[in-house]
């Protein structure tokens, strides 16, 4: 099959849906790979990685467009890029066609085949190409508190793990998911004192075995949010409802009555946010204060490292990719449910129940 892999277009996007080293995968299991020009350079990935690993160099998207049988790309096409695609290719990238009618529409009409990384799924009802992003912002969330919590930044002054015979700063995380397991597991590693709230008794007996007792576990109600917030230094939003917009644990009410200076990072942006005061920022602008507690709340973390993202995704869609390559797409999504789960678009139809659902279209 030829692969081909535009560079990313969305602002301040740097990441890039192949590495080298994918490319060299493709090509020794009998693929051929086209690259556009520069389409990894920001991130440390030139043209000579990609021809060192077999693949070839192409001036223009429009090349890769008009070449390829199946498109790699990162964020979701832009309209341009939705024109340039044609009937019988495949897309395999992030979508996210719910909220957005217009890259849908130009999708149908595109007759081309999209497969979405966000609605692949795996046997342990976990959505395996979402999941590498939220482990970087899990992480990303304890660096970026801590950043703030200095203050330069606003925050409180507060080092996250003290030093000795100085006590550590307080880290509340709520929601133990995939974000708040990665986050709790960074602020344990500086030292700090680390309270993690969900609502899953489950996913708290699983987080108790898994960290016997270095951090405690407490089951999310109303007071146990208030009682935490109050006390705490840094605190992670990190919740979510499949399907459904982030509930709101923190009140501004309750924000006012917070230590001044101490964080909070609401990783729940995207679905809306978790505290009441959230408001979406940018890696340009990342944080803004309310009654003195600093607010972070990008909605892109992933996209601020975005080299380690970029190997993060790859390593999680390369089996899929290959799969694909290798099969053709109708094997591969016939062999494969949880594939096929990911299809989204066919041919000028939707094939995602749910994305045919919130957009109105039949099914
Ligand atoms: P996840 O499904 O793995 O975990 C969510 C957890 O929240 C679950 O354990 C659930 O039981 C828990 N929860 C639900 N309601 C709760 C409540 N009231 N109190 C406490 N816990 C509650 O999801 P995830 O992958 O960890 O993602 C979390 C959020 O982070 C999502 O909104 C996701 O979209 C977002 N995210 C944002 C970025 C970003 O760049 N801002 C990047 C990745 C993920």
């Amino acid at each position: 099959m030829l692969i081909g892999v535009p560079k990313e277009i969305k602002n301040h996007e740097y990441r890039i849906g192949l590495t080298p080293a994918g490319a060299k995968e493709f090509v020794q299991q009998g693929h051929r790979v086209i690259v556009e020009h520069d389409g990894g350079l920001a991130i440390g990935f030139d043209d000579a990685q990609y021809l060192a690993a077999g693949a070839e160099i192409v001036n223009t998207a429009a090349e890769v467009f008009e070449r390829a049988e199946m498109i790699i790309k990162v964020k979701e096409p832009q309209p341009g890029e939705c024109r340039m695609l044609s009937p019988g290719q495949l897309l395999f990238t992030y979508l996210h066609l719910a909220p957005d009618p217009e890259q849908t529409r130009l999708l149908l009409e595109s007759g081309a085949t999209a497969i979405a990384y966000e609605t692949v799924t795996s046997d342990d009802a976990g959505l395996p190409l979402l999941a590498p992003m939220s482990e970087v912002a899990g992480r990303m969330a304890i660096q970026a508190g801590a950043h703030n919590l200095e203050k330069a930044q606003g925050g409180n002054g507060m080092l996250l793990g003290g030093v000795p015979g100085v006590e550590p700063a307080k880290v509340l995380v709520i929601g133990g998911g995939v974000v708040g397991i990665n986050a709790a597991r960074m602020a344990m590693g500086l030292g700090a004192d680390v309270t993690i709230l969900d609502k899953s008794l489950e996913r708290l007996k699983e987080l108790d075995m898994i960290f016997g007792g270095r951090m405690k576990t407490v089951y999310s109600t109303a007071d146990a949010v208030e009682r935490h917030a109050l006390e705490a230094d840094l605190v992670v939003g990190a919740v979510l409802i499949p399907g459904a917009a982030a509930p709101k644990l923190i009140s501004r009410e309750l924000v006012s009555r917070m230590k001044a200076g101490s964080v909070m990072v609401d990783v729940a942006i995207d679905q809306g946010g978790c505290f009441e005061t959230s408001r979406a920022t940018t890696h340009q602008e990342p944080t803004y204060v309310v009654d003195g507690v600093v607010h972070y709340c990008v909605a892109n973390m992933p996209g601020g490292v975005a080299r380690t993202s970029t190997m993060a995704l790859t390593n999680a869609s390369m089996p899929y990719a290959l799969k694909l390559a290798n099969k053709g797409v109708a094997d591969a999504l016939r062999d494969d449910r949880h594939l096929r789960n990911g299809l989204n678009v066919h041919a000028g139809m939707i094939t995602h129940e749910a994305v045919a659902e919130a957009l109105d279209y039949e099914f």
